[in-house]
């Protein structure tokens, strides 16, 4: 079986793992921690990173960050994973959701003005795929209602917009480093990316608890005490040093994923165009990390043969978001601004097929051999 997602691992793991254990210090923020955030701050050109335990955790710091209050609004795209949203209904916010686009399944940023109410306190692009959403039109509307911007880059690290690296064009970013992502700390592990220097003092007292301990230690305070809401919002030493292996060979990875997203991309090709299914777009000025490789097919009944058919041929491709605003929850804590033209049409469609660093081109040939078999016996 040729599994759909392996976690990345680069060998260095496991050395670094033992050492903080061995170090003797293996809360958050020591020696790993500390220059884990160090690289992000100088690669991303933030003012300020912290490490979360996981993408979620970020996103839940960035909600109490923003003092989003009880029926505050949030638009986001229903098409995403439940934790964009469900950090912001943890604060009281109502979700409004607004349509994607086609080309890349981000939300349509051309929508959602026509969503903006005065109850409106924020915006959370998802970066779908690592491929970033329009952000200059986003920032624009930001600033001209005077909302945050949060983005949900929880795929996307290594990627840009414009030159910019993800997550550091909102006032705050998110990334995730679940072993389902491009980069992991140990299974799983976040970032939480502050733009806005403002926000930086109160956030590490958030995620230490509520107390001023962060400006303790650099030697601000005489004492620390309990200050402000919080919660524990830190990994632990071994997180950051897997985490840390990981950071050391970045561009390795990134380079190994687009090598093998852009071998699916020519091999698939002249495939789309003879049985007439869709392959990613990624528009120009991007810079993507392969992150996700997908197609589109025809409806969901010729994607749930299409899956069973992998399955049988010893490929394991999946499928996700149910968008949220048909789900239970998000028929109770969100509603759809305007009609939902694309967002369910445009998801049903969507598989997603086996990519991980590593993944080896005889893998890969051989799994778009299955699909070329699936469209000659399912034309
Ligand atoms: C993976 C993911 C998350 C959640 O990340 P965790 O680190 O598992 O909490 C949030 N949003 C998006 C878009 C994701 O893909």
């Amino acid at each position: 079986m040729i599994t759909f997602n392996k976690p990345p691992l680069t060998g260095n793991e496991s050395k670094y793992v033992l050492e903080a254990i061995q170090s003797n210090k293996i809360s958050g923020d020591s020696f790993f921690g500390k220059k884990c955030q160090a690289w992000f701050e100088n690669n991303l050109n933030a003012p300020k990173t912290l490490l979360t335990p996981s993408c979620t955790a970020a996103l839940e710091m960035a909600a109490i960050l923003i003092d989003i209050q009880p029926n505050d609004e949030v638009i986001m795209p229903s098409y995403t994973f439940v934790s964009t949203a469900n950090a912001f209904v943890l604060r009281g916010a109502k979700i409004v959701f607004v349509d994607i686009r086609s080309d890349t399944m981000n939300i349509d940023e051309t929508k959602i003005e026509a969503a903006i109410t005065s109850k409106t306190k924020a915006i959370v692009p998802v970066h779908y795929a690592g491929v970033a959403c329009e952000m200059d039109s986003i920032m624009s509307l930001a600033s001209k209602y005077d909302l945050f911007v949060i983005e949900d880059a929880a795929q996307g690290m290594m990627s840009t917009y414009k030159g910019k690296s993800l997550g550091t064009i909102g006032h705050l970013g998110t990334y995730s480093f679940h072993e389902t992502k491009n980069y992991t700390s140990g299974g799983e592990g976040g970032l939480l990316i502050i733009n806005d220097k403002k926000i930086i003092s109160r956030a590490e007292v958030i995620r230490e608890k509520g107390t001023n301990r962060s400006q303790f230690f650099r030697g601000m305070v005489d004492k620390y005490t309990w200050v402000d809401i919080g919660s524990s919002y830190l990994p632990s030493e071994i997180q950051s040093a897997y985490l840390w292996g990981q950071l050391e060979s970045a561009e390795e990875i990134n380079n190994n994923r687009l090598e093998s997203w852009h071998l699916y991309y020519e091999l698939l090709k002249p495939l789309s165009s003879k049985y007439k299914f869709t392959l990613p777009t990624i528009p120009v000025e991007l810079k993507h990390n392969g992150h996700m490789f997908y197609l589109k097919l025809r409806d969901i009944e010729q994607r749930n043969e299409f899956i069973n058919n992998l399955k049988d041929n010893q490929v394991n491709a999946v499928f996700h978001y149910i968008p949220l605003h048909s789900a239970p929850a998000g028929i109770e804590f969100g509603k759809f601004s305007g009609e939902d033209v694309l967002t369910t049409r445009e998801s049903e469609k969507l598989v997603r097929l086996p990519i991980w660093y590593g993944i080896s081109n005889t893998q890969i040939q051989l799994i778009v051999n299955v699909i070329e078999g699936f469209f000659k016996n399912n034309p």
